[in-house]
């Protein structure tokens, strides 16, 4: 469809709110005009609140309360526009699934301004659902209820499991219908970012043959994210670094806590290392390395266990992109951006590895510790064993002789393949002084006994779906705390039933 297909209602601008001001603070509508689009959401016809993130409002130096009011409500539909804002859909390209998209952008997402939260970090304020832009190819424009939630439940959840993530502000339903493969209920998400700026917005510039927009785009973001590698001798290699380095940290984070993204195209990819773009993205139930949920990625692209080779790739399209910032010379740049990329592997074996000894109980690196996590992994993997629950539950057998594993072990098909496992892991912990409570605290800091788990998800969206938003809120409640037991939700902690299984996500858009 084209541009001119835009439904064009203006929007009011909020003016003279006492509370509900955004105190906006917008940097990238300074940016040149080729960067975005700048136009209003479209309204919607009955707006109403799903939830309120209050606590992430506060940080923001948002009212909640007028923010829950009917302006507020209003404001977070996209109905009316806040004063201060500055709308626009941010423009970039991609590659989706290895292949070039050169025009991506935000096709349903408008991004309302900024503003620097309690902590002094800037944060974008975009509404996704917000209607058609000039991007939107064939789309609507818009969210439906499901994917709305979906993002909702599982950013929270991240960010609740310290986990850089997007944040999700609030969530409203839209009064109107839009079609998917069945009629869906429309929903408006408010999502709260370092920013959105990703790989790809580097890749629209670069193939566009425009290194100025792809110099004034490292600006932005070496000022907004990376202001360290300002004063380095070559700032844009240090860039390319710092960015390689907080990946591989986040993708390494994704793996400790059984996390597959689902669509790791390079648009999905953040500059500023959060995980961002949930779609039909899953948190694993039974360990295995090769699994996908998502309905699209037929051939297991973006499985658990590939994730690092992808952000790998992904990394590799950005160095490609900022080239032509390294230097007149092409082989020197091409071998300056070669020798950043290749230390991806080991940054991020190095995360990773932190990551599996905290899980296991240990606080000193010893040869050999890869080799016993991935003893448990592979033990795990052929004996069908729940990931959060093992981990959880060692942490828990920590703190014991064997007599503490019964838990343990009937997590394993075999339980003997546990016990043989077992004997190498006590040994290993035998060989550090910690105290066993002080290993049960670490551990349990470590596994997490709360994920959302996929047949939960579903059980919110389907109550949702028929107007009960209470599940929801108690599903919420309880990922809030993932670290801690909350015994009397113990239920959220379980595995599916073999009927509760969920097999395939989808990503709805
Ligand atoms: P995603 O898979 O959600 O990351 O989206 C990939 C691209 O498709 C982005 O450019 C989106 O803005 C665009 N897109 C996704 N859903 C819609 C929609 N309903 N309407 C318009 N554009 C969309
Ligand atoms: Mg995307």
């Amino acid at each position: 469809m084209a541009d001119t297909s835009l439904d064009m209602r203006e929007p009011a601008v909020a003016k003279g709110l006492e509370t509900a001001q955004f105190p906006f603070d917008n940097s990238y509508a300074r940016l040149p005009d080729r960067f975005f689009a700048k136009l209003s959401p479209t309204p919607v016809k009955a707006p109403e609140l799903i939830r309120l993130n209050d606590v992430l409002a506060r940080h923001l130096g948002l009212d909640p309360v007028v923010l829950a009011g009917p302006e507020g409500v209003q404001m977070l539909a996209g109905n009316l526009v806040p004063e201060g804002a500055a709308p626009l859909a941010m423009a970039y390209a991609g590659h989706q699934f290895g292949n070039w998209v050169p025009q991506l952008g935000d096709g349903r997402a408008i991004l309302l301004g900024e503003v620097i939260d309690r902590d002094g970090v800037r944060r974008d304020i975009q509404l996704k659902g917000a209607g058609r832009t000039p991007f939107s190819r064939g789309g609507d424009g818009r969210a439906a209820l499901g994917p709305v939630l979906r993002e909702y439940i599982v950013s929270e959840a991240m960010a609740a499991l310290g986990i850089p993530t997007t944040r999700a502000l609030a969530a409203v339903t839209t009064g109107e219908h839009i079609w998917r493969e069945v009629p869906e209920q429309g929903a408006v998400l408010t999502r709260v970012a370092g920013s959105h700026v990703r790989i790809g917005t580097f890749e629209f510039f670069a193939n566009k043959g425009d290194p100025e927009g792809v110099r004034a785009l490292a600006d932005y973001v070496i000022a907004r994210h990376y202001p360290e590698v300002a004063g380095a001798e070559q700032p844009y290699l240090a860039l390319l670094e710092a960015v390689i380095a907080r990946v591989a940290d986040l993708v390494a984070q994704w793996l400790m806590v059984g996390f597959i993204h689902g669509v790791l195209n390079t648009d999905n990819m953040s500059i500023a290392g959060e995980t961002i773009d949930y779609g039909p993205c899953a948190f694993m139930d039974v360990y295995h390395p090769g699994t996908v949920y998502s309905s699209i990625d037929r051939n297991g692209r973006y499985a658990y266990a590939n994730q690092p080779r992808i952000a790998h790739w992904n990394l590799s399209r950005l160095a490609g992109a900022l080239l032509p910032l390294f230097g007149s010379d092409d082989d020197a740049a091409v071998a300056m951006a070669q020798a950043a990329l290749d230390g991806f592997p080991a940054a991020f074996e190095a995360a990773y590895l932190a990551g599996l000894r905290r899980k296991l109980g240990l606080f000193e690196p010893h040869n050999g510790d890869a080799a016993l996590a991935q003893a448990l992994l592979e033990r795990m993997a052929e004996n069908k064993a729940d990931f959060t629950l093992t981990f959880r539950r060692l942490s828990d057998a920590a703190g014991e002789g064997a007599d503490g594993d019964a838990g343990m072990r009937s997590l394993f098909d075999d339980p003997a393949a546990f016990d043989g496992w077992a004997v190498q892991w006590r040994a290993r912990l035998a060989l550090e002084a910690a105290t066993p409570a002080d290993r049960r605290t670490a551990m349990r800091a470590a596994n997490p006994a709360f994920i959302p788990r996929n047949h939960r998800v579903q059980a919110v969206i389907t109550a949702a779906q028929a107007g009960d938003f209470s599940v929801l809120d108690e599903m919420m409640a309880v990922l809030a705390k993932p670290y801690d037991d909350q015994p009397q939700f113990a239920i959220y902690a379980q595995p599916p039933k073999p009927d509760e299984v969920v097999h395939q996500t989808f990503c709805g858009t």
